[in-house]
């Protein structure tokens, strides 16, 4: 059962021109090779130029990363359908998400029916994302301000951890608060660009890894940073 909101709920701001938009990106990710039904239908539906400054309302549902404000940016979509799609999400499940930014990936994960929790450390993208979900009416997805390196323990252990920021190393206190059997997707590197992976969790605390493309990321950085 996904838990999703019914077709016929209109977002305002969100227009048959914006909805058309969104259908013709579903097909350019499909084309580059997005294949999981249920990310694309996620995509489908939620309304990504809510997300952005009204002046990139045309631009919105091109494949492309945009600036959001304290230096960082949207992902691209066709990164945020494929972590999404690495993820092995099933409705229901808790996720931790690293990086709020905007929100998008946050909304594309509860779409899909995750209980998502996200943490993000610039305190002006976290103050502007809050009002923004609330007022598009996400309600599976509590937004924390802090250092993503500590994650959230209150709320541990997550089925799944997706960090959309390029990592330096694997944080320990994620991995602690990540579930047996669970999945924590991760661009991982310090360089120009980051190789994706993919880490199961197994029964002893023991690791697995599965490695998957290159990807461009903002750096995943210690501490927190208060300029509202
Ligand atoms: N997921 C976002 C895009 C991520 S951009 C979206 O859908 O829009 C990466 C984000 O990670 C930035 O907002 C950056 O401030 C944040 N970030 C970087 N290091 C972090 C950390 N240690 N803890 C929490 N957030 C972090």
């Amino acid at each position: 059962m996904l838990h999703m909101p019914p077709a016929e709920i209109r977002i305002p701001g969100d227009t048959y021109r914006h909805q058309g938009q969104r259908k013709k990106l579903v097909a350019v990710l499909k084309q580059k090779g997005i294949g999981d039904p249920r990310v694309l239908e996620a995509i489908g539906a939620v309304p990504r130029h809510l997300f952005l400054d009204p002046a990139f309302d045309g631009h919105a549902y091109e494949d492309k990363a945009f600036q959001i404000g304290s230096g960082q940016t949207i992902s691209q979509p066709y990164t945020v359908a494929y972590q999404s799609a690495i993820l092995k999400l099933e409705p229901g499940m808790k996720v931790l998400e690293i990086g709020t930014g905007s929100g998008y990936q946050a909304s594309v994960l509860a779409q899909m029916g995750a209980k998502v929790y996200s943490i993000e450390r610039q305190k002006a993208l976290h103050a502007e994302v809050r009002v923004r979900l609330r007022r598009l009416g996400y309600r599976r997805i509590q937004c924390f301000f802090g250092d993503g390196f500590q994650g959230v323990p209150s709320f541990a252990p997550y089925q799944r951890i997706l960090i959309t920021a390029a990592a330096p190393e694997l944080p320990g206190a994620l991995l602690d608060q990540l579930e047996v059997g669970g999945y924590l997707v991760v661009p991982y590197g310090e360089g120009e660009d980051q190789l994706m992976m993919r880490i199961r969790k197994e029964a002893g605390g023991q690791l697995v890894r599965e490695d998957f493309d290159r990807f461009r990321f903002v750096p995943m950085l210690k501490g927190t940073e208060n300029r509202t």
